[in-house]
């Protein structure tokens, strides 16, 4: 007998976010066909409702089952962690394979039977498969409008669908029923918090791999752009950066808006955020008040770095963010041991975590040197207020008062 049999192939489960994708291929017995009066009940899958679908389903099993069956049919899952591994277009591919051999099989086990074959996929992904030597066809939208590729349709959603409802007693807090595993603001809701995410997420999705690589958040205070780069760059691989730019102590104010400036192009260069504080010059003044002649490192510098870390520490807190560093550590002109006992000192009112990273070492600075010749980030050569030793046109003599 040299008949042509098509082959029907239709899957489920791409889009959601967890389990499996599973596919089923299938073929109506050209002799013993299903009834015209069930083939008319067959409809796409989506738009039956879900008793209607279970019920066709139980009838298209016991088609299977029959000595001269109706049709013949095979089911292929793969898994979210296959899914993972060589992503959904492959695992669906790979489904829709394994399916296909196996009906595949079943035809040419019949030793009577030499058909030319056909395969028909609904779907546009123009999957080539060894196993066949011809490519199948591929058609859109014809879930409701052939009956083959309705009842394959069924057979993979219901299939599918009994997995899953396997796992809803096992996740009950996942609301199943709100979202069904797919894509909708309740799962993603649901997926905010990463000890959340169950072993049939597919981690590769977006939505979940997002919260898995979730990063804590980070406050570096910045103390100038050049300084910024090598922290901001070290910092992003394990944290969500916020740059926190408070600085009333440099001197001139248009020199401490250039310095501004130069950190907003590091800012936007390397893709993180940034906060402006407000130039309060004269908070300053005021925090080393009859310490200006000091020397530099000395006292009036401890409450120079003091003013600053102080006000990035109340930022965290009212941000609620827990760690906090400087890019005062990566200067070699500033003295570390004064600004370790800052940041104890401020980190033990909020609960805070300052980071004790001395970003000046293995070769830090020098890092930040080539990164801002590169992309021409202004470095200025004076500290930052009008009593630093190298203050352009000689350090200002503040008058001597006590503090
Ligand atoms: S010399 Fe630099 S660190 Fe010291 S007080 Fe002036 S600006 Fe602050």
């Amino acid at each position: 007998m040299n008949k042509k049999i098509k082959i029907w192939v239709d899957e489920a489960g791409r889009w959601p976010w967890a389990w499996p994708v599973v596919a089923c291929s299938l073929f109506f017995n050209a002799e013993y066909p299903p009834s015209k009066a069930f083939i008319k009940k067959l409809d796409d899958s989506k738009k039956l409702t879900e008793k209607k679908r279970e019920e066709l389903f139980e009838e298209l099993i016991e088609y299977s089952r029959w000595e001269n069956p109706k049709l013949y049919f095979w089911v292929w899952v793969v898994d979210n962690f296959i899914i993972d591994e060589i992503n959904i277009r492959q695992a669906n591919k790979e489904a829709m394979r394994r399916s296909l051999v196996e009906v595949l099989r079943k035809i040419k086990h019949n030793p009577e039977q030499k058909q030319k074959i056909e395969v028909v996929i609904d779907g546009r992904d123009n999957y080539v498969f060894d196993e066949l030597d011809k490519k199948p066809l591929y058609i859109v939208w014809w879930d409701g409008k052939v009956s083959e590729i309705s009842a394959a349709s069924i057979i993979a959603k219901v299939f599918r669908d009994k997995m899953l409802q396997t796992y809803a007693s096992i996740y009950p807090d996942m609301n199943l029923e709100n979202h069904k595993w797919y894509g909708t603001k309740k799962h993603k809701e649901y997926l905010s918090d990463a000890s959340k995410i169950t072993g049939i997420h597919r981690c590769s999705y977006k939505p979940v791999k997002e919260t898995l690589e979730k990063k804590e958040k980070i406050l570096l205070h910045i103390c100038c752009g050049p300084d910024a780069t090598v922290p901001i760059i070290d910092l992003k691989k394990d944290y969500e950066v916020i740059c926190f730019w408070y600085d009333p102590n440099i001197q001139p104010k248009k020199e401490h808006d250039k310095r501004l400036w130069e950190l907003k192009k590091v800012c936007e260069i390397e893709w993180v955020d940034f906060i402006e504080w407000e130039y309060d010059v004269l908070n300053f003044f005021e925090r080393i008040k009859g310490l200006e002649d000091t020397p530099e490192k000395w006292d009036k510098c401890t409450e120079c770095y003091d003013m600053r870390l102080q006000r990035t520490a109340l930022e965290a807190r009212k941000l609620g963010i827990k760690y906090w560093t400087s890019t005062l550590n990566t200067s070699p002109h500033k003295d570390l041991e004064k600004m370790f006992t800052l940041w104890d000192k401020h980190s033990l009112k909020g609960n805070l975590e300052f980071l004790k990273i001395a970003f000046r070492k293995n070769g830090g600075f020098q890092r930040s040197v080539e990164y801002t010749k590169k992309h021409n980030i202004y470095r200025q050569n004076y500290c930052w207020c009008i009593y630093s030793d190298t203050y352009p046109g000689g350090r200002r003599t503040a008058p001597k008062t006590k503090k």
